[in-house]
C-alpha cells in the first residue's frame, strides 16, 4: 500500500512555537494548488499507478484554508493518477479557527473521512501564549460541527508541558478533549525548536521551559487520564478509541512507502525489503512553483537509507509504536542481532518497560517515557 502527503504550506499567522514550513502571505495559493496538480501528474505517471493508495493526508501549514473548489480539483488530479482503495483514510488537518459546519460538510463532500484539529489548549490564555488564532469555545464547537457534518474519526490535538503549567490544567485539558468524544488524541509535550520566535524568547529569559520532572509527570498524567477514558495508546504520543488508530501515521512508522507533495515534503520508498531512499522537496513556495512550471521535479535532497540505517529506524520507528518483531528482524538481518541483547531484554522486562509476546518486543506506558533512550541501547 501507498500512502500520499500533501504539504499545504499557508498559515493566518505564525504560531511562536511552530518550525513547520509555512507562509503568511497567501497571494500565490492559486498558483500553488495549480503546482501541486502538476507534481501529483508528474509523480503519477512515474508511479504508473502500481500500488493502490491506502492512506492520503493533508496537513501543513494550514489545508483548511483552501476551498471545496481547490480540493475538488486536487482529488480528481489524485484519482487520475493513482488507485486509491474504496476504504481509504482521507484526512485534513484543520485549525479551529478556519471551519465552521459549512466547510466542514463541503470537506467530507470532497472526499476527506478523518479530520484532525489543532487544538493545542483548552484555556485561551494558553492558546494567546502559543500565538494560535482560535479560541477554546472555536475548538468545541469546531469538533461538535465536525460530528454534524459526517465525520465520525475525529483527532484533536493537545500540547503539554507549557510554560508555567499545572498538572490540574493539564488534566482539565484532557478531560475536556475526552469529553468531545473524538476517536483519537494526540498530546505532545511543547518543544522549543531553534529558530522560532519561542527559542528567542527562552534565551532571553522571557519564558522558562517546564522543568524535565514536570513534564515527564505531565506525560504520565496523560496516559493514566486517556487509559480511563478508553483510549488505547499505541504510539508515544497516539491515543486510539480501538480500531481508529492514524493509518497514514502507522505507514510511516511501518516504512511503508509514502509519496508525498508540496514544498519541504518528505517522500520514501523502498528498493528491498532492508534498503530505501528518502527526499525532499524545496522549502519555498516560489521555488517550488518555478520547478513545476519548468515540469521539473522540485527537489532538493535526497539520502540512501543503507540496510544499517534502515534496521536502526526499524528498532526506533517499532519501540514507539506497536512493538518490534525480533524474529522478523532476525529473518531479514541474521540470528543474534536483537536477540543477542538478551540480558539487557530481561532487564527492561524486569523493570516493567517492555513486555514480550512471542517474539514481539513492545514498550509498555512506562517505557515510552524513555523509548528513545532504550532504542538507543538495543540498537548501539
Ligand atoms: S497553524 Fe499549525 S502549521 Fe501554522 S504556524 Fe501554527 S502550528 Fe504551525
Amino acid at each position: 500500500m501507498l500512502s500520499l502527503y500533501f504539504h499545504i504550506p499557508f498559515c493566518e499567522h505564525k504560531c511562536l512555537y511552530c518550525d513547520f514550513y509555512s507562509v503568511e502571505n497567501m497571494s500565490s495559493m492559486e498558483t500553488f494548488v495549480a503546482s501541486l496538480e502538476r507534481e501529483i501528474e508528474l509523480r503519477g505517471r512515474e508511479a504508473g499507478g502500481r500500488q493502490e493508495v491506502g492512506t492520503i493526508f493533508f496537513g501543513g501549514g494550514t489545508p483548511s484554508l483552501l476551498t471545496r473548489a481547490h480540493f475538488d480539483r486536487l482529488f480528481t488530479r489524485i484519482h487520475e493518477h493513482f488507485r486509491v482503495a474504496a476504504d481509504a483514510e482521507v484526512t485534513c488537518e484543520s485549525n479551529p479557527g478556519t471551519v465552521e459546519l459549512s466547510k466542514l460538510t463541503e470537506f467530507r463532500a470532497a472526499g476527506f473521512n478523518r479530520v484532525s484539529f489543532g487544538v493545542q489548549s483548552f484555556f485561551d490564555d494558553d492558546l494567546r501564549f502559543l500565538t494560535r488564532i482560535h479560541t477554546a469555545e472555536e475548538a468545541e464547537r469546531a469538533a461538535e460541527s465536525a460530528y454534524r457534518a459526517g465525520f465520525a474519526n475525529v483527532n484533536l490535538d493537545l500540547i503539554f508541558a507549557l510554560p508555567g503549567q499545572t498538572p490540574e490544567r493539564w488534566r482539565e485539558n484532557l478531560r475536556r478533549a475526552a469529553a468531545l468524544r473524538p476517536a483519537h488524541i494526540s498530546a505532545y509535550a511543547l518543544i522549543v525548536e531553534e529558530n522560532t520566535p519561542l527559542a528567542v524568547m527562552v534565551k532571553n529569559k522571557l519564558v522558562a521551559p517546564l522543568p524535565d520532572e514536570e513534564d515527564a509527570a505531565m506525560y504520565e498524567i496523560t496516559i493514566e487520564t486517556l487509559a480511563g477514558a478508553g483510549y488505547r495508546q499505541y504510539e508515544v504520543s497516539n491515543f486510539a478509541r480501538p480500531g481508529y488508530e492514524c493509518r497514514h501515521n502507522m505507514a510511516y512508522w511501518n516504512h511503508a512507502d509514502y509519496l508525498s507533495f508540496g514544498p519541504s515534503a518528505h517522500s520514501f520508498r523502498k528498493d528491498s525489503q532492508v534498503t530505501g531512499r528518502r527526499w525532499w522537496n524545496v522549502r519555498s513556495v516560489q521555488s517550488y512553483i518555478d520547478a513545476l512550471a519548468r515540469d521539473e521535479f522540485p527537489v532538493s535532497g535526497g539520502e540512501e537509507v543503507t540496510r544499517e540505517k534502515f534496521f536502526d529506524e526499524e528498532v526506533f520507528l517499532g519501540l514507539r509504536s506497536t512493538g518490534v518483531d525480533l524474529g522478523r528482524l532476525e529473518r531479514l538481518y541474521g540470528a543474534g542481532i536483537v536477540t543477542g541483547k538478551e540480558g539487557l531484554l530481561q532487564e527492561l522486562e524486569r523493570s516493567g518497560l517492555l513486555r514480550r509476546q512471542k517474539s514481539v518486543i513492545a514498550l509498555t506506558a512506562k517505557g515510552y517515557a524513555v523509548c528513545d533512550e532504550i532504542a538507543r541501547r538495543l540498537i548501539g
